[in-house]
């Protein structure tokens, strides 16, 4: 479902994606892990089309977004990304905008969609992540775990194929993290495609049905969560699990 082939991106002289190619499956829970300034959310940045490759392929649902560095029209752009969701580490919400507002903005721009659809829909998302109680309220009287899963709620509006997370919980105090995860968990019950940057080896050992390791620009190497975080082959793998871990 995505296919991403030698993409290259720089800024300026910095060389932040060397040569990253590869390929999620429809369903399937890719976790990324790797060091703070390895390209991880450059890579996922330029998935979700906020930032723009140099070079290479990325190809969603069979679609090219961007072909050998050449990008789609914008029309064709639109319709791609249209197919994903991103969340967040620090939840991006709308502060002036109460949470169901959060929600019901994007659907309303977007498409011509009847409000009463729009309406029920974000119900419908806001109980699922435990928050219907709180559709009134503004982000500012939530606590982090709860704008998560108000973003989670938000992204899953537009009834997206593909849901990316840069590091969803690592703005969060520890004991919010849970119930963030638990919702990301239960997507991943639903067979929602999952791509997700993150520091929780937990959630990548137990939720996760492969992990890549990304290093200086590149994939070093991936597996599932046992081979890769329990037998890491290469060295920079194992001294940033022991790092991590
Ligand atoms: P972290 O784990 O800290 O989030 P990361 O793996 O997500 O790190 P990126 O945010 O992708 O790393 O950044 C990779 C490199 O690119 C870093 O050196 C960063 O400073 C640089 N970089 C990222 N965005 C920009 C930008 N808009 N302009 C210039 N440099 C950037
Ligand atoms: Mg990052």
């Amino acid at each position: 479902i995505i296919e991403v082939m030698n993409l290259k991106k720089s800024f300026g002289a910095l060389e932040v994606l060397k040569d990253v190619s590869f390929s999620v499956e429809p369903s399937e829970v890719v976790a990324v892990i790797g060091p703070s300034g390895s390209g991880k959310s450059t890579m996922l940045r330029s998935i979700a089309h906020l930032e723009e490759v140099d070079g290479g392929s990325i190809r969603i649902s069979g679609e090219y977004l961007v072909q050998n560095g050449q990008y789609a029209s914008s029309s064709k752009v639109k319709q791609i990304t249209a197919h994903m969701g991103m969340v967040f580490q620090h939840f991006n919400l709308f502060p002036h905008l109460t949470v169901r507002s959060n929600l019901e903005l994007a659907p309303k721009l977007v498409r011509g969609l009847p409000a009463e659809e729009i309406r029920s829909k974000a119900s419908v998302l806001l109980e699922k992540v435990g928050l219907l109680d709180k559709a009134d309220v503004y982000p500012s009287h939530l606590s982090g775990g709860q704008k998560q899963r108000v973003a989670i709620a938000r992204a899953l509006m537009m009834s997206p194929e593909i849901l990316l997370f840069d590091e969803p919980t690592s703005a969060l105090d520890p004991e919010l993290t849970g119930e963030v995860l638990q919702v990301m968990k239960q997507l991943a019950e639903e067979r929602m495609t999952m791509v997700v940057v993150t520091h929780e080896m937990g959630f990548a050992r137990e939720v996760a049905d492969r992990v890549m390791f990304m290093a200086d620009g590149e994939f070093i190497e991936s597996g599932t969560p046992e081979q890769l975080l329990s037998r890491p082959q290469h060295e920079r793998t194992k001294a940033f699990l022991n790092r991590v871990l």
